[in-house]
């Protein structure tokens, strides 16, 4: 295919990034890169996608890789993924051998934390250092997370992003993970896992580590890697909900200013002038010193500081995250610097074990697989497709409330006057209500959920 076919194709199906970032793969693609990186290494906890699509659907996987080779010039690609799972190296390695692409290879990655992290897969790939406020691009790399390049190679067959694939884990009776029809409710998801074991609990869309709590009433998107269902007591949930009034004052009483969050950050490793402690005795002492302050805009959110550097209990990432939303508020924002750096001195010394953080977490009994099940057929009566699930512009409805619309015809559309946005469409066949921000269908002109 030509690269303008490409192009157009993964525009027209509304790929975005499905590992979380949610940037749209399209606008990402138009560019000249060297290598091509396919990000399989899930770094999160728990959540088993990446490596049972790596699994069931090798050889789409390296179709994406390639189409997204030929759109960039990129002579060289690479599936990086944990050498931990041992099964889908091996079926990634015959299904290579058996492409007879010579330029692609496996990159086998031990199994710390945060691997996935863009940056950091391409440090330890390359040896290249994204710049400060850059992006893997600037070093010549451009990084697609294994479903986004899977659903690249559905793209050029015409099909829209209608399904997403979901791990269900933690406390329910059979951890799965599941392909289901993008706007899927989340109950329905547990339902399908089997139900909750236990009576009282919440649940994280995402990781352990970078996910957010969700009510049973959301719907799937195109982002959502796994839902976990969690007892209410557990220390990761009492962690998510505790208010951001209490982590402040918290930090002012007892930050010690040990460094060991500066020294575990994983982006303080790669040479970035990011210094968690430093941010905390700003916030603490109330000087506003805005040469500290806004060196949270080179935080990645990944926890590693509270989860594992910080004794005290502390969360420098969610006041990096308070601080970010107000700078964001007073027009800063992160600021790209060419000057190359070096990453700091015995960094393999300071990488954090995935291990540590299950145990660290309390995640031990939930550190489970969950295989794909390819039998079970979801087939919601109604799903909620968010307008805005994606970086950029929310899509724009182009049908009516009461139209009766099929699976995988386009929806809601990139608004004209957008530089980046995302195509949408229907994961079921029915009937359309629009709301405010989001698209209803249900599949039976009175029924769906309410019936
Ligand atoms: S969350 Fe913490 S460890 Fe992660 S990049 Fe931000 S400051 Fe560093
Ligand atoms: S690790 Fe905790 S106590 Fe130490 S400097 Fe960082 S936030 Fe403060």
């Amino acid at each position: 295919m030509m690269v303008e076919e490409i192009l157009a194709a993964v525009k027209d199906a509304g790929v975005v990034g499905a590992g979380g970032a949610g940037f749209p793969t399209h606008v990402k693609i138009k560019a000249q890169a060297e290598l091509v990186i396919a990000n399989g290494s899930e770094c999160e906890p728990l959540l088993r996608t990446n490596e049972q699509l790596m699994i069931h659907s090798a050889e789409g996987i390296i179709n994406g890789l390639k189409l997204v080779m030929t759109a960039t010039g990129a002579k060289e690609g690479v599936i990086g993924l944990k050498e931990k799972h041992t099964e889908a190296v091996r079926i990634l390695q015959k299904a290579v051998q058996d492409s007879g692409e010579g330029n692609i290879r496996l990159f086998l990655l031990s199994d710390m934390y945060p691997a996935g992290d863009e940056q950091v897969l391409v440090y330890e790939v390359t040896g290249r250092i994204v710049p400060e406020g850059g992006i893997p691009l600037q070093v010549g790399v451009v990084v697609s997370n294994v479903e986004t390049l899977l659903n690249v190679a559905e793209a050029v067959k015409g099909h829209g992003v209608i399904e997403k694939y979901v791990t269900v884990t933690g406390a329910v009776n059979c951890p799965v993970t599941l392909k289901v029809p993008v706007g899927t409710f989340v109950h329905e998801m547990i339902a399908a896992a089997g139900g909750t074991s236990v009576a009282d609990y919440a649940i994280i869309d995402g990781g352990p580590m970078m996910g957010k709590i969700v009510a049973e009433g959301a719907a799937v998107t195109k982002l959502t890697g796994g839902l976990i269902v969690l007892p209410l007591t557990h220390t990761l949930i009492l962690q998510k909900t505790t208010s951001i009034k209490i982590m402040l004052n918290r930090a002012k009483a007892i930050c010690c200013s040990c460094r060991a969050c500066t020294e575990s950050c994983p982006r303080h490793l790669l040479g970035h002038s990011l210094e968690p402690h430093r941010i905390m005795q700003v916030v603490g002492s109330g000087t506003k010193s805005l040469a500290v302050l806004t060196q949270v805009l080179l935080c990645s959110q990944c926890g590693v500081c509270d989860t594992f550097g910080c004794i005290m209990g502390l969360s420098p990432r969610r006041i990096n995250q308070e601080i970010k939303e107000i700078l964001s508020k007073v027009g800063l924002k992160k600021q790209y610097n060419a000057q190359p750096v070096r990453a700091r001195n015995k960094r393999e010394y300071h990488l954090v074990p995935t291990s540590r953080i299950v145990s660290r977490l309390g995640l031990g009994a939930y550190n489970v697989p969950a295989p794909l099940d390819t039998n079970k057929v979801m087939t919601p009566g109604e799903v909620a497709i968010l307008l805005s699930q994606h970086i950029g512009a929310p899509s724009v409805p182009v049908v009516q409330t009461g139209e009766w619309v099929s699976k995988g015809q386009l929806i809601a559309a990139i608004p004209e006057e957008a530089v980046v946005g995302a195509n949408i469409h229907a994961s079921i066949e029915g009937s359309v209500d629009i709301r405010d921000n989001m698209i209803v269908i249900r599949a039976t002109g009175l029924g769906g959920r309410d019936r």
